[in-house]
This record gives structure tokens, C-alpha cells and sequence, in this order.
């Protein structure tokens, strides 16, 4: 069949579609970049954030047209938000054929056979069977890879939907994340980036607490993969071990996404986010202390359930400290099922947005500061393709995870190149080419 894969969502939504088109290919199947022209289309949602529900139905509906003309494609939808609307989806989008759970992507192909056998409604999110240790995947692009090394998360964010669609933490074991990370570079990925909810945690479910120090290490040692990069890190489980292992390892990059969520202590603990905020400052000093010139960045969620005007310039105050390289910022609002949706919502939508205006603009301001830092500087960059610009311009990223353009003949993809800063913006910066770095 000739299958076509949207993705909405976060990044491991994004690697799950990976699978899920790896899996699919693997099966013999065919993809396209045209939905008009699918047999079969899947669909991977992300139930994290606001509107994932109309964004889902916005875009069945929108394929009403090409569903037509195409004699009826498989149409299955899955991911968070099919694990949250459950048999509600048969009602609210009838068109659907399957839906698949967080953990079934590689259960897909036997679906299709049972659908091709006449089989109507399929339901995968019952399905008991463990993802495989090995997987198919169709990365993204060649050089650069999403590895995942747990799924779910044990944390229960008062706010947070995961650990109710992804279910409870589970690590993959050690020795077949790094044969995977062998196979990804084999196959020409020089930059991996290892994806958990909580990659500090990785390893406890199996009775292994600081496995991430020592997969960090063991990652170090594999010839021709040169930047590691992680995500996410939850500031309570980052350990010492976990800063040093950073610290020591040559491939590992010089940037920590590191959520602070809130700078009060009492909304971090309506959050149960289960640190303080000098518990995490603590975490920023030894991060900055053992990795010179790391890049630090964060998730922000403004307007939590009760948060005063001067709780959220403890968020402000803890943002200008901390001096973050950039931020994610949200405006809170319930998601349903959490415990965080039960309280009342006391804060104002106006009030939220004039929150959030106040925080973007804190944060351009340290942004366009950490970009004009690298004026003048050498760095290097791992191209990733022509930029917006053309052909003769590139784009790639700093160790930091900063953003470059530069103009270069030839084709540049997929190496690195040592560039000049000669310019900054608030969330790029453009140089000129000294060379490539072989
Ligand atoms: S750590 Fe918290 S915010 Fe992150 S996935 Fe787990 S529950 Fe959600």
C-alpha cells in the first residue's frame, strides 16, 4: 500500500512516526508525501498541549476531499490522543479504521492485513504485546537520529497527560540502545539525540539507577558519532554523575533542555514537580560549573491555577537569573483527566496572555543577548541543509544548538564546517565559511 504519515506533536510523537513509517516500509509498503494520492493514511497525535483534539478532527475533515477521490483510504489514527478518546474516537471520526496506542506502531502492517481481509474497526490500544527491542525506522533525515531509550513517565505532573496516555516509565535495556546507536551511525548519523520523558531516570525501572551517566559514556566511545544530544531532563533526577558523565563525554553537547515549569516554590509544588527552586539552581550552578559555556534552555507554563501576580515574577526574577539561552513558553490551561484540571482555574485568560507577552519579551531580551555573545567567535556546525534562503545559503547547528546560516557553494549537508559569527539575530545567527571539519 502507499501510505502517507502526519505527525502532530512533540518529539517523541515524531520518532514514533518514525517507527510507525520504518515499520511500515519494512512490511513492503510504499510511502508518499501526498495524502491526496494514499491508500493508507496514519495519523500520530499528541494529546500534551491545547486544541490536539481539534487539531485532529480539523485535519480528518480536511481530507474529506482527497478520502473521496481515492476510494476510501485505511485511515488510522493513533498516539496520546487516541489512548485519551478511546472508543469515542469510532463515534467522533467514523471514517477511522484503526487505532492504535503510544506502543503499537509496529503492530500496524497486521492491521492493515486484517482491514485488507474486510476487518472494520480495529482496535490496537487493547494490545498487551511489549514494543520489539529492535525496530524499524525511516529516519527523518540521514545524518541525524532520534533514539528513544524509555517510554512513559512515573512523574505525574499535576498538569500532565503523559504518564496517563504513555503509561509508567519503561527503559530500554543498555546494551540495545547502544546497539542501535551503532546501527544509526553505521547507516551515516553523526548526531543522535536520545529521547525519554526523563532521560535522568533512565535505567531505575530496571533496578539500574544511573544508567544514564554510564550510557552517556559508552556513547562516547562509538568512532564517527560526534554530537549526543538528549531530551528531556528533569531537574530532580539530574544527578552529579549525570553533570560529569556531560562533562567528560567529547560528543556529548554543550546544551541541557532543563524545564523549569514555574520559579514559585508553591506552584512547582502544586505541580509536583518535586524540587524547589534552589533545588534547581543548584543544578544550573553545577551544570555551568562542570561544563563551560553550556547553552541552557526551558519549558515555562504561565497562569497555573491560582498563580498570583507575585508568583509569577518569581517566574520572571528566576528566568533573568538564570539567564536561559531560550524557553519554551506556555499559557497553562487544563488538560482532562489531570489533577491539575480539578482545580479552579482562578486566573484570567487576559491576565495569562499579558503573562505571557511579559515573558516572551524577558526572554528575547536574554536571547538576542546569548546570540550577540557569538560575535566574532568561531564555532562549529553541523550543516543540515540549504536554509530558506537557497541553495547557496546553509543552515546548520552550533554545539549549543544555536541556529547559523551561512552562504557556501557546493553541497554542505550532512558535514560539519567551522564558521564566523558575523551576525546575530534573537534566534539565529549568520557567518561566513572558514572550512569544513573533517
Ligand atoms: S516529567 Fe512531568 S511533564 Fe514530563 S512527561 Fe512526566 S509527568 Fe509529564
Amino acid at each position: 500500500m502507499l501510505f502517507y504519515v502526519r505527525t502532530f506533536g512533540c518529539q517523541m510523537n515524531k520518532a514514533d512516526s518514525e517507527v510507525a513509517a520504518g515499520t511500515l516500509l519494512a512490511a513492503g509498503h510504499l510511502e508518499t508525501t501526498d495524502p491526496a494520492e494514499a491508500e493508507l493514511i496514519v495519523i500520530n497525535t499528541c494529546a500534551v498541549r491545547e486544541h490536539a483534539v481539534d487539531r485532529l478532527y480539523g485535519y480528518v475533515n480536511s481530507l474529506k476531499s482527497p478520502l473521496k477521490h481515492n476510494q476510501s483510504p485505511l485511515l488510522a489514527v493513533g498516539g496520546c490522543v487516541a489512548e485519551q478518546k478511546r472508543s469515542a474516537l469510532w463515534k467522533d471520526l467514523p471514517q477511522t479504521d484503526i487505532i492504535f496506542g503510544t506502543s503499537a506502531f509496529h503492530l500496524l502492517p497486521q492491521a492493515i492485513d486484517r482491514a485488507a481481509k474486510g476487518e472494520t474497526r480495529i482496535d490496537l490500544l487493547q494490545a498487551t504485546e511489549l514494543l520489539p527491542d529492535h525496530l524499524h525506522v525511516r529516519p527523518e533525515d540521514p545524518w541525524r537520529a532520534w533514539l528513544p531509550i524509555s517510554r512513559g513517565c512515573n512523574n505525574f505532573c499535576s498538569y500532565c497527560v503523559v504518564p496517563y496516555t504513555r503509561g509508567r516509565e519503561a527503559s530500554r535495556a543498555l546494551d540495545i540502545v547502544l546497539t542501535d546507536a551503532k546501527t544509526l551511525v553505521a547507516r551515516g548519523a553523526r548526531e543522535i539525540t536520545l529521547l525519554g520523558q526523563n532521560v535522568n531516570s533512565y535505567g531505575n525501572d530496571l533496578g539500574e539507577p544511573g544508567l544514564f551517566a554510564h550510557l552517556l559514556s559508552s556513547l562516547d566511545d562509538i568512532p564517527d558519532l560526534r554530537r549526543v544530544r538528549f531530551l528531556t531532563s528533569h531537574p530532580k533526577d539530574l544527578s552529579p554523575a549525570t553533570i560529569a558523565a556531560l562533562a567528560a563525554s567529547a560528543n556529548a553537547c554543550e546544551h541541557v533542555h532543563l524545564p523549569l515549569q514555574a520559579g514559585s516554590d508553591r506552584i512547582l509544588t502544586a505541580m509536583n514537580r518535586g524540587y524547589t527552586l534552589d533545588k534547581y539552581l543548584e543544578r544550573v550552578e553545577a551544570l555551568r560549573a562542570a561544563i563551560p559555556g553550556v547553552a541552557l534552555s526551558t519549558d515555562l507554563i504561565v497562569g497555573f491555577p491560582g498563580e498570583t501576580e507575585e508568583e509569577f515574577n518569581e517566574t520572571l526574577a528566576a528566568v533573568e537569573r538564570i539567564n536561559y539561552d531560550s524557553a519554551y513558553t506556555f499559557i497553562y490551561s487544563p488538560r482532562p483527566g489531570t489533577p491539575a484540571a480539578e482545580l479552579p482555574d482562578e486566573v484570567s485568560w487576559r491576565t495569562k496572555e499579558t503573562r505571557l507577552r511579559q515573558l516572551i519579551e524577558l526572554q528575547s531580551t536574554l536571547s538576542d543577548r546569548a546570540c550577540q555573545a557569538y560575535l566574532g567567535r568561531v564555532v562549529e556546525v553541523f550543516v543540515i541543509g540549504p536554509s530558506r534562503r537557497g541553495e547557496v545559503s546553509w543552515t546548520g547547528r552550533t554545539r549549543t544548538n544555536k541556529i547559523v546560516n551561512f552562504p557556501a557553494a557546493g553541497a554542505w549537508a550532512g558535514r560539519f564546517a567551522s564558521v564566523r559569527i558575523t551576525g546575530a539575530g534573537t534566534a539565529s545567527l549568520t557567518g561566513s565559511l572558514c572550512g569544513p571539519i573533517e
